[in-house]
């Protein structure tokens, strides 16, 4: 099943451009071995536990039926339900979901949550579909992995091209198949479906909160600090906010078009107001310079915050930022983290970075099982105490080790899993 190992360790680091699944394998593997456990809780953790693969028909406006394919990745339970998003975009496959349902168990290690990973996906282009057409697909979703998911099993939640509007289809398909509500069946739903408050800029307080603690271990002010986001999507656009609202000075930010850079400071306000509902803001103004350019401009933290491999071998010796924190998922290759490291450079992983809407999804399950909803006030606070608490616990176990923030992360992310499968006797 899926491909094969490239020679996990520090030969593997010379592979460029391996793919989502290979790459997360490898520093699964380096982790593990980092932690004394052997081959065999390797190939326990190195592939999902399962895979679902479905076909859904859907009634299309027009009257035909299209089948579309579906997947389901259940990662490891030994410490509990499964948690994660269902994406809807055109290149899902197979092996995607599987290392994102990795990344899902290795999130909910890091933040110590009492689950284990799972994601699912579905072959589709959202955006030249009709609300009826989504809504028949989501339902139709739900019925094809209704066995294997649940509040107690697996909790499905957004991720890329899906929203509250499909959890609550969602949510509501399921509630007809058992026939009694479950709100606790699936995260980030609409507020009077049993959402929580704060899950929506859950996001972008996460990687905010990270930056935070990452500027303060290189004794650097937010105050006037020079940042440079890539990506103004909504991560990105929320981000530059958040920042901007912090007192630093936003000096460039990008879309797929282009980047705009000035390092006496970028008119964010102005900026989020003429962007559209894709994050396209640059092709209204001359003067722009690439992506590429932009990432080697002079800054104190660049956020790389739209895709992945977007720091590689061949710019990581240019970057000139001081931290770089991952809002993208896997905007850095391994090769280019260690480049990073050896020049002093603080790398905060995606892993880390992307903590705060699994987190605000565990507190929407928590008060979903409750029946008792917290403010935003009170989510806030309870999600910068965690991630606070979990950015030093990574951040010393980095230090203690004498690895990269990336390796410690997959170190803090595998070990609970481990140590949970050997105490339940399955390795
Ligand atoms: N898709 C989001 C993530 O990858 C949320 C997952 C969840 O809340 O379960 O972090």
């Amino acid at each position: 099943m899926g491909k094969k190992l490239i020679n996990g360790g520090e030969e593997g680091l010379e592979k460029e451009n391996l793919n989502l699944l290979t790459s997360t394998q490898i520093v699964i593997k380096d982790a593990l071995k980092k932690l004394g456990h052997n081959e065999e809780m390797y190939s326990l953790l190195s592939e999902p536990a399962r895979m679902l693969a479905v076909r859904i028909p859907v009634r299309m406006d027009d009257g035909s039926t299209k089948i579309f394919s579906g997947f389901r990745a259940q990662h490891n339970d030994a410490v509990g339900p499964t948690k994660g998003g269902v994406r809807f975009h055109p290149n899902v496959n197979e092996d995607e979901v599987k290392a994102l349902s990795m990344w899902m168990s290795l999130k909910c290690g890091i933040a110590d949550l009492p689950f284990g990973g799972g994601k699912g996906g579905v072959v589709c282009n959202p955006r030249t579909m009709s609300s009826g057409e989504l809504e028949r697909l989501s339902r139709g979703y739900v019925r094809a992995i209704s066995q294997i998911v649940g509040p107690t099993k697996d909790i499905p939640a957004p991720d890329i091209y899906t929203n509250s509007q499909i959890m609550a289809w969602m949510l509501d398909e399921y509630s007809r198949l058992r026939k009694h509500g479950s709100p606790g069946f699936i995260t980030g739903k609409p507020l009077v479906l049993g959402g929580s408050e704060g899950w929506q800029k859950a996001g972008a307080l996460g990687v905010t909160i990270c930056i935070e603690e990452a500027a303060r271990k290189c004794r650097i002010s937010i105050k006037d600090a020079r940042v440079i986001v890539q990506g103004f999507g909504n991560a990105g656009s929320y981000l530059a906010k958040f920042m901007h609202d912090a007192g630093a000075i936003i000096i460039g930010i990008s879309d797929v078009y282009g980047a705009l850079y000035d390092p006496d400071g970028l008119n964010i306000e102005y900026l989020l107001s003429r962007r559209d509902s894709f994050g396209t803001v640059t092709t209204l103004f001359d003067g722009t310079i690439s992506n590429e350019e932009l990432l080697e401009q002079d800054c104190d933290i660049l956020v790389p915050a739209a895709i992945s491999n977007q720091i590689t071998a061949e710019n990581a010796h240019n970057i000139k930022a001081k931290i770089v924190v991952e809002a993208a998922s896997g905007p850095t290759t391994l090769e280019a983290t260690r480049i990073l490291s050896e020049r002093g450079i603080l790398l905060v992983p995606d892993v880390l970075a992307g903590l705060g809407r699994v987190t605000v999804s565990y507190f929407e399950w928590v008060q979903n099982n409750r029946g008792y909803y917290w403010s935003e006030a009170e989510i806030t606070q309870k999600l910068r105490e965690k991630l606070v608490r979990t950015f030093n616990h990574i951040y010393e176990t980095a230090q203690k080790g004498n690895v990269d923030m990336r390796l410690a992360a997959y170190m803090v992310g595998v070990r609970k899993m481990a140590e949970a499968a050997q105490l339940r006797g399955w390795v």
